[in-house]
């Protein structure tokens, strides 16, 4: 049993709609050990018609999940984390947001590219698909090397869920060379990647990021490895575990990675 789901959203992303209540006694009847909370926040994200922000009150939120963690304590182990939309433009700001708050674990993710949201057609507009995809990747090597403030890089390979032909085409070894310095920046500064499941329940039949870019970043002397399935909603906590845990061991490794107080803890298979 992997003792914690390391990705997980509740009400207070724009996203998802659950109560972090439901998300909490999910955790508890799944036997995990710990609770982490990751919610979203993406500065200067672009507001289209549904009204989804990506800003996350962090007040609010840091409150209210110390409040759950003393009602939860003999139950469960709540962390506090956050989702932090990086962005190497902005640093500045990122690093000044995340130090108003001690944040158990801080997955960095790219969910825009220079301002753009992979998710929209307009993205791929003038490209081919594996230029739209070569760019996400190029921008998450400038986050990289721009930003410390994070302990992993969340879904790698994200944007293959949005290109127009989806995974069909996709070759992590198309984009070796980015790979290979992305993931070299990221073990020489510390930082970890993560295994994430959502893939799995979007119709994709691997987590991201793709079992060649885990066997890299292995070889390459990564051991810093969380899991999280980035469930919006109760019935994906947890989901595709066995698969991940599958996936890791055939990767080399033998411990995945859980923060606390922003240091990481390995934990044996
Ligand atoms: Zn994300
Ligand atoms: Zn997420």
């Amino acid at each position: 049993m992997i003792l914690a789901d390391c990705h997980v959203h509740s009400c207070f992303s724009s996203d998802a709609e659950t109560p972090v209540e439901q998300m909490i006694e999910t955790a508890i009847a799944q036997g995990r050990k710990y609770f982490y909370l990751t919610d979203h926040h993406d500065f200067d994200y672009p507001v289209g018609e549904d009204g989804r922000d990506f800003q996350l009150p962090r007040e609010d939120y840091t409150v209210r999940l110390e409040q759950l963690k003393n009602l939860y304590a003999d139950k469960i182990e709540l962390r506090i984390g956050v989702e932090m939309g990086l962005m190497a433009h902005i640093s500045d700001k990122i690093n000044e947001y995340v130090s108003g708050y001690p944040f158990d674990f801080i997955i960095g993710s790219s969910h825009l590219v220079h301002g753009q949201d992979p998710y929209y057609a307009e993205y791929y507009e003038g490209k081919t698909e594996k230029q739209a995809y070569e760019e996400y990747f190029l921008s998450i090597l400038e986050n990289a090397k721009a930003l410390d403030c994070f302990h992993v890089y969340g879904h790698l390979d994200y944007v293959i869920r949005y290109g127009p032909n989806k995974d069909r085409f996709y070759n992590p070894m198309d984009y070796y060379d980015v790979f290979k310095e992305l993931l070299t920046v990221l073990i020489d500064k510390g930082k970890g990647i993560e295994v994430n499941t959502g893939s799995l329940y979007k119709g994709f039949t691997y987590p991201h990021p793709h079992e060649t870019v885990l066997k890299l970043y292995r070889q390459l002397g990564g051991e810093i490895v969380t899991i999280g399935s980035d469930a919006h909603v109760p019935q994906y906590l947890g989901y595709g575990f066995d698969a991940a845990e599958a996936l890791l061991k055939r990767c080399g490794f033998h411990h995945y990675t859980l923060f606390k107080q922003g240091r990481p803890q390995q934990i044996a298979f």
